[in-house]
């Protein structure tokens, strides 16, 4: 017996379970999570998943933890990699298997029930947590195996998966006082309920509002597409005859870009704007300050100075100096060529007879018109080319080229809702590497944005690769009455970059599952999401896929030198926005004070301070900003821009030679998708590219000029 197996240890009595009582044993028997899986490709089994299931099985899974910690903690032979580190590699199976499931379900299809059981269990689960990290007989043991490492005869993987189990310890509280452990464990649990619920005050907030429109003339500017997709909406939600206007993302910001009713963009875009901010029971402000005053907080308590450099030690920029360093070098050109963008939009406001400033909800609408105006590009023309089949086998076709990958559709896999596709993804040989869902379209259960997630990460067991279960949902375009889903060319990126971050999960080739895929530093994490981005919108690229939805041609050459033409045009616009809320982040995580007042005021200061235009507002402001107060990007959001250093950087090295170049596309893959967590974010960079990245395809893809020369 190599390690505490839960499955072994059940059988040979040593875990006496619940299901000892008649009762219990019927709660077994028919809840899904307390048996194996009799699933095709042991997914799981959502047909008969219930919300009744959900606490049970949560409770039953921290129950089993325990016990199988406590086996760990109490064997009497001495500490080594096997029985510690490894036995705790592989303890909370079953609290694994229903909480990847449940929190799953909480973004991607929630309802009251489950947001319900969420807010019950997330102080629970804080504290299970808490008991297993600040266990101080565990921890000496880990330290013990810690303390030996130099002597160790174990791989390199063996080595960082002791070192990040030993560090998870420590960063958790392991080596803090009685009395700092009871703090921290109050403060651990305040921030679990807390995150759940700013999330979920969004997603209240958002389904909250809706612009009912009753006089087609209210849509003046909208394109036919966009007008038929509000009249689906209308008809969704029982108002047949009119058009909806929501706030999901795929609803408001199309609107905003084509729009010419001023007022309404303005109604509209404050709706957008003010969701978690109109001083009612979903009011974020008090919770944004609450979150950040808790993680600063809590890094004071652990000896950092602030939350930032607690978190920035275990990403490749490892200090907030570094953070404010590579941001402020962006920010000067970014914010001098928003400032070109923005007078060219006030020039035309002037020339259309509008004498107010450039607002905020001007900036889409005018961009897209001077777009227009100037490159004659219409964004609407490419929407017929990026049908949902069209783009899906240009994913693939991308996925073919680079990693041989076969993609097939399962129509005989259980889906948690109708909108969700199975995919068996396979080796060229056939070998099997991983299952694929794709959920595309928004809805009320569904949170915003878009991401990647796993509901089984990849190990291997006894030498055996397990395949990994992984899944991408979106908030994009839906199919009306007589088009298919056509999607924009944002959509489009957004697309390949999920599928990026889905690689990432389905090719992860490593031992230990803490190890696998994503489980890397955050400022890596977006490199193999953001560099798909660049097939996506390559003309070479786009000539394969980009064909027409009714007549199956390819996209013409004049549309692509159109695109071509209008190359990092409102790149300033788009590069503000983002490095706005970026600075936001770092500022609000840089605190080693405790925060009174408002969110919305340290903001406002927090954005004086860096100039930030009064037409640009943050891409997401402190009140809605899921990322970091509700998601894993506090101190963070840099991230995708550092990441874009590395794609454009890697990208450039697939121009010099083909953009399906064989060897690097098998660099890539072996180098980085992968190796996962299992070494160093340079080391592997550097395995690819054969030095470090250079920050210059960058600022020329976003048309910055260079800030050193
Ligand atoms: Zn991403």
């Amino acid at each position: 017996m190599k390690y505490p197996n839960l499955t072994l240890l059940l059988a040979m009595g040593i875990l006496p379970t619940t299901a000892d009582s008649q009762e219990m044993k019927a709660i077994y028997a028919s809840n899904p999570f307390l048996s194996t899986y009799k699933t095709p490709f042991g997914v799981p089994p959502f047909n008969l998943i219930k919300n009744e299931h959900f606490k049970p099985a949560i409770m039953e899974g921290m129950m089993l933890h325990k016990k199988e910690v406590d086996f760990i903690t109490t064997n009497k032979s001495v500490p080594t990699f096997e029985n510690t580190i490894v036995a705790l590699e592989h303890s909370g199976e079953l609290l694994d298997k229903v909480s990847t499931v449940f929190y799953n379900m909480n973004s991607a299809n929630t309802n009251e029930e489950i947001q319900q059981i969420a807010n019950e269990v997330a102080p629970k689960i804080s504290a299970h947590n808490d008991n297993i990290y600040l266990n101080e007989k565990l921890f000496s043991k880990v330290k013990a195996v810690w303390n030996q490492k130099n002597e160790l005869k174990i791989s390199a993987e063996d080595q960082k998966l002791l070192e990040k189990t030993y560090k998870r310890f420590v960063r958790s509280g392991a080596n803090l006082s009685d009395s700092d452990k009871e703090k921290l464990k109050i403060i651990n649990s305040e921030l679990a309920v807390l995150t759940l619920k700013f999330g979920q005050n969004i997603l209240a907030e958002t389904n909250n509002y809706e612009y009912v429109v009753s006089n087609k003339e209210e849509l003046a500017g909208l394109p036919e597409e966009l007008i038929a997709a509000a009249a689906e909406t209308a008809k969704a939600k029982d108002k047949k005859g009119k058009w909806v206007i929501t706030l999901s993302n795929s609803s408001v910001m199309p609107f905003l870009q084509y729009s010419s009713n001023r007022i309404l963009r303005k109604e509209i875009w404050e709706a957008y704007q003010n969701r978690g901010n109109n001083g009612n029971a979903f009011d974020n402000n008090a919770n944004a300050l609450q979150i950040a005053n808790l993680r600063s907080e809590k890094a004071r308590l652990l000896g950092y100075k602030t939350h930032a450099q607690y978190v920035l030690e275990e990403s490749m920029a490892k200090s907030p100096e570094k953070v404010m360093e590579f941001l402020n070098q962006l920010w000067t050109p970014a914010l001098a060529k928003a400032k070109v963008e923005e007078t060219e939009i006030k020039q035309m406001m002037v020339a259309e007879g509008i004498k107010d400033n450039v607002q905020p909800y001007d900036w889409r609408y005018y961009s897209e018109k001077i777009r227009k105006e100037k490159y004659d590009l219409d964004e609407q023309e490419l929407r017929p080319y990026f049908s949902l089949d069209a783009v899906t086998q240009g994913v693939f076709m991308v996925c073919d080229k680079l990693y041989g990958l076969q993609f097939k559709q399962l129509k005989d896999v259980p889906t948690y809702h109708d909108d969700v596709t199975a995919w068996e993804v396979t080796e060229k040989n056939g070998n099997y590497l991983g299952l694929l869902y794709m959920d595309f379209y928004p809805r009320a259960s569904k949170r915003g944005g878009a991401w990647m997630t796993s509901y089984k990460p990849q190990s291997k067991e006894g030498g055996k690769r397990m395949a990994p279960i992984i899944s991408i949902v979106c908030n994009f375009s839906k199919p009306t009455a007589d088009t298919p889903a056509l999607f924009t060319f944002d959509e489009v990126s957004t697309y390949f970059h999920e599928f990026g971050h889905a690689l990432h999960g389905l090719l992860s080739d490593v031992n230990y599952k803490s190890l696998a895929g994503t489980n890397v530093p955050r400022d890596f994490v977006e490199l193999p999401s953001q560099i798909m981005e660049n097939w996506a919108t390559d003309s070479e690229v786009l000539k394969m896929y980009a064909k027409h939805y009714k007549t199956g041609k390819v996209i013409p050459d004049a549309l692509l030198q159109k695109i071509e033409n209008s190359g990092t045009y409102g790149q300033g616009f788009a590069t503000v926005e983002y490095l706005a809320s970026a600075f936001l982040d770092m500022d609000f995580h840089t605190i080693n004070t405790t925060l009174s007042g408002s969110a919305a005021d340290f903001e406002k200061a927090s954005m004086k301070k860096i100039g930030l235009i009064p037409s640009i507002i943050p891409r997401h402001k402190s009140n809605y900003f899921s990322h970091v107060f509700s998601g894993g990007y506090s101190a963070g959001y840099y991230s995708y821009i550092w990441s874009g250093v590395l794609d454009t950087d890697a990208f450039d090295q697939f121009k010099k030679t083909s953009l399906f170049d064989p060897t690097k596309a098998n660099l890539f893959r072996t180098q980085i998708l992968e190796k996962g967590g299992t070494e160093e974010p340079m080391e592997l960079y550097k395995k690819f590219r054969g030095s470090e990245p250079s920050i210059e395809p960058l600022l020329k893809k976003r048309g910055l000029n260079s800030p050193t020369k």
